[in-house]
């Protein structure tokens, strides 16, 4: 049996609206293969296509063209209820005239579940979201995390094969989203449904998700772990969205052993490792090398054995945990680098410096 949930084949969704503006598809081109218990993250800026693509996978929104396969069976053109899918809305879409239990018995009630079963049922799902004895409240009498906490409770009740999430949390205040999050992965492992959640907010997706896809555009840029999206970006747009990175143009020398040197934009050379990725470099090839910020660290002489460029220093940011400095290039450009608070660098009024940083810390970016 195969271990796929979702397939999405060259999907496509270009709105009526949009062919009169000659707009780009809403979604373009878009294929996946979504594992069975997967948690996986549509991440991207607004307007890149992640709730049309969740409106199609829960039957809301006809695909212009491309195949949508829900556990090996073709549900492109099939009514939302004849898919073995829910949803979970930013807006929590509750019965306001039904208190907690009718909410979360409806769809089982619908389906003409026996009475008993249905009692079971909802009190077994209400003690997983931490929400006994709040059967007989009206949702005007709870507040927005218990509201939330409801609307999944109404969607995995009838243990659907996969749960689609369109930003469930962001009507919450960030103590409380934070808190969420935790509990809805936890969740999701104890009831193992595949999971495809919508946020534009980069540390929830990497927080939550065994695997993200980063949209733009209409298009998916890269699909990976958080960890590999984070460290290994394949483009300047996914390096850019998340998190921070100094970005430095640099053209290549030659291969050194185990190492590709490099001159960037300012004149001075740097090195980063050859490993498999970046084997297919051509000497005088013109590439872009990123570098996280919490990489790098000033010191006031260069240091061996690792890229050591030269900078001036202009200004410090203190934003709690970490302290953020930015330096200056030879040839004028801006670098971020964050330091935890108690190891941060002292230059002692000597703006002059050196910024370094390990070899395999440089990711060339391709696109
Ligand atoms: P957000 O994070 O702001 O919700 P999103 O990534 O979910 O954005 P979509 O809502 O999927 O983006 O929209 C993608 C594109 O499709 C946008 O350009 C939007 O204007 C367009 N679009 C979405 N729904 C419709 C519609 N019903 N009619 C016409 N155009 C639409």
């Amino acid at each position: 049996m195969s271990d796929c949930m979702i397939q999405l084949i060259n999907l496509k969704k270009v709105f009526k609206e949009q062919k009169t503006v000659n707009e780009q598809a809403a979604v373009n081109d878009v294929s996946i293969k979504i594992k069975k218990g997967e948690f996986i993250t549509l991440l991207g800026p607004s307007g890149c296509g992640k709730t049309t693509t969740l409106r199609m996978i829960a039957g809301f929104e006809e695909p212009s063209s491309g195949s949508i396969l829900i556990d090996g069976q073709d549900v492109s053109y099939k009514q939302p209820h004849e898919r073995d899918v829910n949803t979970v809305f930013q807006s929590y879409a509750l019965f306001p005239h039904m208190n907690v239990y009718s909410n979360v018995a409806f769809g089982l009630k619908i389906k003409k579940v026996p009475n008993e079963e249905i009692k079971k049922k909802v009190s077994e799902v209400l003690k997983l979201v931490q929400l006994e004895g709040y059967d007989l409240r009206y949702p005007n009498q709870l507040s927005g995390g218990q509201k939330q906490r409801v609307a999944i409770a109404r969607a995995v009740v009838n243990s659907p094969k996969v749960l689609l999430l369109d930003e469930p949390l962001g009507a919450l205040d960030l103590k409380l989203r934070k808190q969420m999050q935790f509990e809805l992965k936890h969740l999701q492992q104890k009831l193992g449904i595949t999971f495809i959640y919508v946020t534009h907010d980069q540390e929830e997706a990497l927080t939550m998700s065994d695997r993200i896809a980063v949209m733009n555009n209409g298009k998916i840029e890269q699909v990976g772990t958080p960890d590999e999206i984070y460290e290994k970006p394949h483009t300047k747009f996914v390096a850019d969205f998340i998190g921070e990175s100094n970005m430095f143009e640099a053209k290549v020398k030659n291969y050194q052993g185990d190492l590709i040197n490099l001159v960037i934009e300012d004149g001075q050379d740097i090195s980063i490792k050859a490993d498999a990725e970046k084997k297919d470099l051509c000497s005088g090839e013109n590439i872009l090398i990123t570098i996280r910020p919490e990489r790098m660290k000033f010191s006031k002489t260069p240091e061996k054995g690792k890229n050591s460029v030269c900078c001036t220093i202009k200004e410090r940011v203190y934003i709690g945990s970490i302290q953020k400095t930015i330096a200056q290039l030879k040839n004028g450009k801006e670098i971020t680098v964050s330091e935890p608070a108690g190891y941060v660098f002292d230059y002692n009024n000597n703006k002059d410096a050196f910024v370094s940083w390990e070899y395999e810390h440089g990711v060339v970016i391709k696109g």
